[in-house]
């Protein structure tokens, strides 16, 4: 159920009811938060291993609430994706993060960012023209553009996905799998995707550690990836043991608190300064 930073120190537990009715809250107000500033994008970055190159950031919303205080996406995502106003969501996040890029690229930097996706950009035969309307726009290359989709939002209806996939292809944005290891994957099913990386689900990342079963899903999910010819990515790298493991297993990417939470545009920008000047 949802619950804030604020309700857990109160103790508080909402009740069914109370949790119906503060998804309805959530969902009219949402428009208005995009407007109003309340809606902001955070970013964390992803390193190549071995070393500590910043290769880019993944675009994570977040919603600072008048009443509920800061709200995270699990609180409000899947709400707002069961409307039309995913739409906005997925555009809001685009245009702050291609805004960044341009901004990176103006100073010399080339990183890609990566915004997460919903089902139903998935299903919109439009989404593709407003991607490429928003490249435009902001003058970024494509190859700097990420979208990260889950397994579920494509084996949903993959009819109307796969050539919704097919023409983010072909205008050269990366397209990611999120969360693999947790749903249908399936050796046969990521070769029919267009696809050029997959992200290991942070729970097998988090549990390498201590549990042998999460280290043999990780190894193989990385063995997988390479034997199809993606770039693998490890999110959830919370430990220096976690990191070493992975650069053992030869995993190309690392996302993690490890290396940085999410962090705002102000302290994105100061930790990015402190890695690149020295
Ligand atoms: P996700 O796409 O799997 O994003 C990764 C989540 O893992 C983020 O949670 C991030 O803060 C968290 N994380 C990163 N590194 C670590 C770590 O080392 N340890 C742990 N324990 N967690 C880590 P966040 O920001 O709360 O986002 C949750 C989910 O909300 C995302 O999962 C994504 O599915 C969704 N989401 C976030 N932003 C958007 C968006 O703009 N649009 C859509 N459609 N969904 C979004
Ligand atoms: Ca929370
Ligand atoms: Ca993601
Ligand atoms: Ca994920």
């Amino acid at each position: 159920a949802a619950r804030n930073a604020g309700d857990a120190v109160r103790g508080y537990v909402p009740s069914m009811g109370q949790i119906f009715l503060r998804r309805f809250q959530l969902v009219t107000q949402f428009r208005q938060a995009l407007d109003t500033g309340q809606v902001r994008v955070h970013y964390q970055p992803k390193v190549a291993l071995p070393g500590r190159e910043v290769l880019g950031v993944e675009a994570l919303v977040r919603w600072v609430h008048p009443e509920f205080g800061r709200l995270d996406p699990d609180e409000f995502v899947p709400a707002v994706e069961a409307t039309g106003l995913v739409d906005a969501l997925t555009s809001f996040v685009m245009d702050n993060a291609l805004a960044k890029v341009r901004g990176w690229l103006d100073r010399g930097l080339r990183l890609s960012a990566a915004v997460n996706l919903s089902v139903r950009n998935l299903a919109d035969e439009s989404f593709p023209d407003r991607v490429a309307e928003a490249l435009r726009r902001h003058d970024v290359p494509p190859r700097l553009l990420t979208f990260e989709l889950t397994e579920s939002g494509v084996m949903s209806d993959p009819e109307r996905a796969l050539p919704v996939l097919r023409r983010l292809h072909a205008l050269g944005v990366v397209l990611a799998v999120d969360d693999f290891g947790t749903g249908y994957s399936s050796l046969a099913y990521l070769r029919q995707l267009p696809v050029d990386e997959v992200k290991i689900d942070k729970s097998f990342v988090l549990g390498m550690g201590t549990d042998l079963g999460d280290m043999a899903v990780v190894r193989s999910i990385v063995e997988l990836g390479h034997s199809l010819g993606l770039t693998v990515v490890a999110e959830g790298v919370e430990e220096d043991a976690a990191r070493d493991q992975l650069v053992e297993m030869g995993c190309d990417v690392a996302q993690g608190y490890l290396i940085s939470r999410p962090l705002s545009e102000d302290r994105f920008e100061a930790w990015l300064r402190a890695r690149t000047v020295r």
